[in-house]
């Protein structure tokens, strides 16, 4: 008898042992009907969480033998621990999905049919939700147009970081250990055939957003940065637009002033700020060269993504070693 496929859910935490049961619960009843066909394999990744995180989840391995866990040494950042649990999971088939209830594991099945019918991605997409407050919303709808208009990849607007990878897909996603991690753009950019899932984001269930709007705003760049080359270009663009104009400006006042009675005065002040508009354009340009550059530097040190400090005891993942971090 051949052996029987292998299905993953990898799911991060961090500071979510208020909803952590609550999830749990709904999770098992949710892929249950999926164990007539598949040895399951239920993956939390606590990402270095303060609270009583890494106690629940070491409770619910106890309780129940389809949950395995890597514990990272601190928080890492919601990208990576999603990538510690990709990297960890064991499945022919990985589903993530977030562990605050928000990606409803109704849904499961759902994702595991359009891999059977041959996809190798299955993407979640978040339907325009009323309940997710209206700045997130704004906020996701402006940054996906703006990707969208200068990225080399085609992300699909509100794919969420719920979804289904196929084993060559995780491990080909595998390979790519940027520091800055942007997974959508990632999992676009391997191009493998995809389908995919429209779903209703919940309200959280408990616990707090880690994504604070610094976050996000770190989330956005890493985004725009790892998957354009646009903003500096635009920055360059934009110095020599300054540049030319400010030169336009003060040739023009001089022509037009030094005639006049005591223009000494007025030159000097628009050259002032003809001078002041060159010096501006060229510090943004230096910034955005700037976030370039510290991200060379991230990945030209060439560290580990993360360290893990705990696994689950028991190692199920026997048949296949993860890979390094
Ligand atoms: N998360 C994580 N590490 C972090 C921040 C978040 O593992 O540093 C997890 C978090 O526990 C949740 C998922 O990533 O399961 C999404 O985070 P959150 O719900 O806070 O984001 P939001 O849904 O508000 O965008
Ligand atoms: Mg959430």
């Amino acid at each position: 008898m051949p052996p029987r496929p292998r299905l993953s859910i990898v799911c991060p935490a961090y500071q979510e042992e208020d909803v952590l049961p609550r999830f749990h619960a709904a999770l098992a009843p949710a892929v249950a009907p999926l164990e007539a066909e598949f040895d399951l394999e239920i993956l939390y990744v606590d990402d270095g969480s303060r609270d009583r995180t890494l106690a629940v989840i070491r409770a619910l391995a106890a309780a129940d033998p389809r949950v395995r866990y890597v514990s990272l040494s601190r928080n890492f950042g919601h990208q990576v621990a999603l990538t510690a649990g990709l990297d960890h999971a064991t499945g022919d088939a990985v589903v993530s999905l977030d562990s605050d209830l928000q990606h409803p594991p109704a849904l499961i099945p759902a994702l595991v049919a359009k891999w059977r019918e041959g996809c190798d991605v299955v993407l979640t997409v978040r339907s325009d939700d009323r309940r997710l407050g209206w700045f997130k919303r704004a906020s996701s709808r402006a940054f996906y147009r703006l990707l969208a208009a200068v990225s080399t990849v085609e992300v699909r607007p509100a794919a969420a970081d719920f979804r289904l990878l196929s084993r060559r897909a995780a491990d080909e996603l595998g390979r790519l250990r940027e520091p800055h991690r942007y997974v959508r753009g990632m999992v676009q950019w391997l191009g493998f055939p995809a389908a995919e899932v429209p779903f209703e984001p919940a309200p959280r269930q408990g616990g707090v957003s880690k994504y604070t709007l610094r976050r996000m705003l770190r989330f956005a760049a890493d985004g725009l940065l790892s998957f354009s080359p646009a903003p500096v270009r635009l920055a360059a663009a934009f110095g020599l637009a300054v540049t030319g104009a400010s030169w336009v400006l003060s040739t023009t006042a001089v022509a037009l002033l030094v005639p006049l009675a005591d223009p000494a005065a007025r030159v000097g002040l628009v050259l002032l700020t003809a001078l002041h508009a060159i010096a501006a354009g060229g510090l943004v340009a230096a910034g955005v060269i700037g976030e370039y550059l510290t991200r060379i530097y991230e990945q030209a040190k060439d560290r580990p993504l993360y360290l893990v400090k705990e696994t689950s005891p028991a190692p199920v993942a026997a048949a296949r070693p993860a890979r390094a971090a």
